[in-house]
């Protein structure tokens, strides 16, 4: 005896099929992501953690965004990232301060200038992911050191009264003059970010390099107050000139 199957209404079949539909998708969508999440470099991934041994990638400045906004998470990427750093004492002037800063060792020069721990967290990736492969790669050589001209100034900007407080008045940014290098040679912002020759090339890209990592860059390309050092400020209005 043949089986009697219930009759359904069209609209049933057709509720069944947007269901079965519905579920491909989402099998579908679970089978791409799954893909991307075990191939795609984790730099890519904003659901992968951050770390300072992955180059920079896409997701990298929401990362650094998010770590930045937790002091602890940020002094955690840090340490887990092999960068020692010891606390930085508070100062408070006016409307300047050195809350919650740090001082990390480095190749900074002079060493272990204060500084805001997202500020030294964006230099230790800088530092790792741009200068070092760009001082391989364009001179194949070693950088071994980072001349500054500091972090914190208690000043507004340009110095100018009225102005508001630059954030340097805050140890939020660093202004990098030079690069040293283990075979004896020197790149400079001042002399060599117009040469257009291979230590030009690395200012360039040490530039270059920073609006992935950095707030705000203002370089000799901004204007002449720029004209011998990059200013990496750690977050800022996401200003790269
Ligand atoms: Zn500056």
């Amino acid at each position: 005896m043949k089986p009697v199957l219930p009759k359904l209404s069209p609209e049933t079949v057709a509720l069944a099929g947007l269901a079965g539909f519905l579920l491909d998708l989402a099998l579908a969508g679970l089978l791409v992501f799954a893909l991307v999440d075990r191939t795609a470099p984790p730099q890519d991934l904003p659901w992968k953690p951050f770390s300072l041994d992955q180059p920079i990638g896409l997701a990298t400045a929401g990362k650094l965004a998010r770590i930045s906004a937790d002091p602890a998470a940020c002094r955690a990427a840090l340490r887990e990232g092999g960068a020692r750093f010891v606390e930085g004492e508070t100062r408070e002037t006016g409307f300047c301060s050195t809350r919650d800063t740090l001082r990390a060792s480095g190749d900074l020069s002079p060493a272990g200038p204060v500084m805001t721990c997202p500020l030294a967290l964006r230099y230790a990736l800088w530092d790792r992911q741009v200068l070092r492969p760009a001082a391989w790669d364009i001179l194949r050589t070693r950088l071994v050191r980072v001349d500054h001209f500091g972090t914190y100034a208690c000043r507004t900007i340009y110095g100018r009264p009225g102005e508001r407080p630059s954030a340097h008045a805050r140890a939020a940014a660093l202004d990098v003059a030079g690069f040293r290098f283990a075979d004896g040679r020197r790149a400079t912002v001042a002399a060599d970010f117009r040469s257009g020759d291979p230590r030009g090339h690395f200012v360039q890209a040490a530039r270059n390099g920073a609006c992935k990592v950095f707030g705000t860059v203002l370089s000799p390309d901004y204007n002449a107050a720029h004209r011998d050092h990059l200013h990496l400020e750690d977050s800022g209005y996401r200003l790269c000139r």
